[in-house]
């Protein structure tokens, strides 16, 4: 599919649940989110036949996340009904990485190809800090199995805030000489209920580069290890594996962007910033065929923005970011 601004679109992020067993600061309020009811949430053969759709529309890759993904019953099924269609050659999946020595082995059998887990320490005491909820030794544990069962490229997501981990930039990078990992540096984003908490935190990506620089030395410029994410990526001379920026904030990736969003009500979404959502719910639910669902998908993608207005603010009163699908 192509849009108005001539990108090609052709990833769909599917937010498979608002549902989450960690509480990260910038993301959500400590008690949670007000969940979507359980009738509202679109059922596993539901999210299916969407892909379906989304694929007869030009959707070729996949990615599933939510909230936590893993938290969502029968998430391996769903995984293998998508790997089933023949137009998705790429399966992925977003984590916090804390349930995926439990289920990493069945959801690769299923067809997941790789994974990206987020990880902002290396602080046991940080870490329960920041996720409010999490234990450091489970997710990394879940980063070991994510390696063991070949999910390659195994990506890791940091969100870099000022004041808070900041001072670890040099030892997540150093991650790269010692492990096949692929450590992205994440700005700071001022979304939804957290753009209180975001306030004054975040560090812009080239900041970021700098401190690695300065201390593990030059970087140089690497091939980007698979996917069609918006990171930069460079290595340090002798790694194992690479270090991406996400400058969502500082310098916008919008002209690059192919991708749109499901959430896990089945709405359409297509920008992460933007409140315009396609509804693909009802029209599924009253019985639309597959080529009537394709037309959403369309739909969706003659109506994205050319680019996004972070500065302005979040754009979406309604959700945050745990609910579109981050
Ligand atoms: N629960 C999964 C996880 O944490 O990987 C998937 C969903 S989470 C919303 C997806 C990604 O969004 C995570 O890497 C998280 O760090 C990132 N994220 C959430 N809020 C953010 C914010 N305010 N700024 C930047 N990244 C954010
Ligand atoms: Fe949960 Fe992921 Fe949001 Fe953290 S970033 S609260 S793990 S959805």
């Amino acid at each position: 599919m192509q849009d108005t601004c001539l990108r090609e679109i052709n990833y769909l992020r599917v937010s498979v649940t608002d549902r989450c067993n960690m509480r990260c600061v910038y993301c959500m309020p400590p008690q949670g989110v007000k969940h979507v009811s359980h009738e509202d949430i679109l059922r596993n053969e539901e999210m299916a036949r969407l892909v379906r759709a989304g694929s007869m529309a030009g959707i070729k890759k996949v990615r599933i996340t939510g909230g936590e993904p893993l938290v969502r019953k029968g998430l391996v099924g769903l995984v293998e009904s998508i790997s089933l269609i023949p137009e998705i050659d790429d399966i992925a999946l977003t984590t916090n990485g804390v349930l995926l020595p439990a289920a990493g082995k069945e959801l690769k059998t299923a067809g997941l190809r790789r994974v990206n887990i987020s990880l902002d320490t290396l602080d046991p005491e940080l870490f329960r800090f920041i996720t409010r909820k999490g234990n450091f030794k489970e997710v990394w544990r879940g980063i070991e199995v994510a390696l063991e069962l070949g999910l390659h490229p195994v990506k890791l997501n940091t969100v870099v805030m000022k004041g808070f981990n900041d001072g670890e930039i040099k030892d997540l990078a150093a991650l790269t000489m010692k492990y096949p990992l692929h450590v992205r540096f994440i700005e700071l984003m001022p979304v939804g209920a957290s753009d209180s908490w975001t306030a004054g935190r975040h560090i812009p990506a080239s900041e970021i580069r700098q401190s690695i620089e300065l201390e593990l030395g030059g970087l140089i410029n690497a091939h980007r290890p698979c996917g069609n994410g918006p990171a930069r990526y460079y290595r340090l001379p002798g790694s194992q594996g690479t270090i991406g920026f996400i400058s969502a904030v500082s310098d916008h990736f919008c002209k690059n962007c192919n991708r749109l969003r499901l959430t896990a009500e089945g709405m359409i979404r297509p920008c992460l910033y933007s409140g315009k959502e396609i509804d693909a719910r009802t029209p599924l639910r009253k019985g639309a065929g597959e080529a009537e669902l394709a037309g959403l998908f369309r739909q969706a993608v003659s109506v994205k923005p050319e680019r996004h207005d972070i500065d302005a603010g979040w754009q979406d009163e309604k959700r945050i970011m745990s609910q579109i699908g981050g």
